[in-house]
């Protein structure tokens, strides 16, 4: 999760071409909002940013789109708020997620190391999310 890292389109396009999805400019435009933004947006973000640019793109293309990159592996799922689904780019280092309860913002957190030693015997780890709540500084202020 390096906060300079940038994912240009030939980047995301070769991504999506390993990961098997034919890289239509429209989910090239919502893989390279999530990676890139880093705002963890909902499917209704994403389609309320990227509609002005891309006046075809309907809420459907968004929810398919986002889907079809879920599947591919290379978006996930961040359930930390109930109702509203928020997406992040699948394949970074771990990471946990913090949410500001009054701007609702969700940033990037460090991942506690010692997290998958929580799980003993025998069990198979596939994956770890860990979610913060509370306020960012700027709110604090
Ligand atoms: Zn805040
Ligand atoms: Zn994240």
């Amino acid at each position: 999760m390096t906060e300079s890292e940038i994912y240009t389109e030939t980047r995301l396009v070769e991504m999506m071409h390993n990961a098997g999805v034919r890289p239509s400019v429209q989910r090239v435009a919502i893989l390279s909002h999530i990676a890139n933004l880093r705002k963890h947006p909902t499917a209704d973000e994403i389609f309320n940013d990227l509609k002005a640019a891309y006046p075809t793109m309907s809420r459907t293309t968004v929810y398919n789109s986002v889907h079809v990159l879920m599947d591919a592996g290379l978006v996930k799922e961040l359930e930390i708020e109930s109702g509203n689904m928020h997406y992040d780019l699948a394949p970074q280092p771990r990471h946990s997620h913090f949410m500001c309860r009054r701007c609702r913002r969700i940033f990037d957190m460090a991942m506690p190391a010692v997290m998958p030693d929580a799980v003993s015997g025998g069990f198979s780890v596939d994956t770890v999310d860990l979610y913060f709540k509370g306020l960012c500084p700027e709110c604090i202020e």
